[in-house]
């Protein structure tokens, strides 16, 4: 007999994959703080900082279906919310103490994601030195595309990366700018938790930060990846 639940319990968090109709199951998410120094300047940092992370529930993950535009809504208690374009790593491996020579053969694919944040909020307890998750960890506050298996994804680690909003650029860098790479990431968020099997890591986001409101629609890439189609409702 199976297990019984005094609930139902909740939906497995998935995003789509390429050229595929199976799901890739989401475990954790976690985000890297300031990782592109061009974004640090303009947060009001500097320099090369050990990385920092953070976290949203699996939950908050917005799948987005290749060639669809995504309905996100506009959340509460902000004023200010800012998108953030990021390359996702997504992890088929788990492991701990992970080597960088070792990290990338634990990384399943890759996909575009945005890391949506309610800056006056994040702002606010940053100022009293209090966790951010108000600010980051708020319900649809990951938007991600359909994740394309590593060894389709091409050269991702110098790959072009962009936002536009109403079709009009916001951000644009490429991954070779960020300041601790997918590798040492990998590694180094390893010696802090056990990576299992369907962690997805936000890689930090290039400079270009912004707010957008109700009816904008956030197109995003990364070269060689499913680009991302977002409508703010
Ligand atoms: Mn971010």
């Amino acid at each position: 007999m199976s297990q019984q639940y005094v609930l139902p319990p909740a939906p497995v968090a998935s995003l789509p994959v390429t050229g595929s109709d199976a799901r890739f199951p989401v475990h954790r998410i976690y985000c890297v703080g300031r990782n592109y120094a061009e974004h640090a300047k303009e947060m009001g940092f500097t320099g090369r900082e050990a990385p920092f992370f953070f976290l949203k529930p699996a939950d908050t993950v917005l799948p987005v279906a290749e060639g669809q535009t995504a309905d996100m809504p506009y959340p509460a208690l902000t004023e200010n919310l800012h998108h953030e374009i990021e390359l996702v790593v997504a992890i088929g491996q788990g492991g701990k103490n992970i080597p960088v020579e070792q990290a990338l053969q634990h990384v399943w694919g890759y996909a575009v994601g945005l890391d949506m944040t309610r800056r006056d909020l994040q702002g606010e307890m940053k100022r009293q030195g209090r966790p951010w998750c108000i600010g980051k960890g708020f319900d649809f506050s990951a938007p991600i595309g359909a994740i394309t298996p590593a060894a389709q994804a091409g050269d991702v680690a110098k790959a072009a990366i962009w936002l536009q909003v109403n079709g009009a650029d916001r951000q644009r860098s490429n991954v070779d700018q960020l300041i601790w790479n997918m590798a040492e990431t990998i590694a180094i968020l390893s010696q802090a938790w056990e990576l299992q099997p369907g962690d997805l890591i936000m890689t930090g986001t290039p400079e270009g930060v912004g707010a957008v409101v109700r009816g904008d629609v956030l197109e995003g890439g990364v070269e060689g990846l499913a680009p991302i189609r977002v409508r703010m409702v």
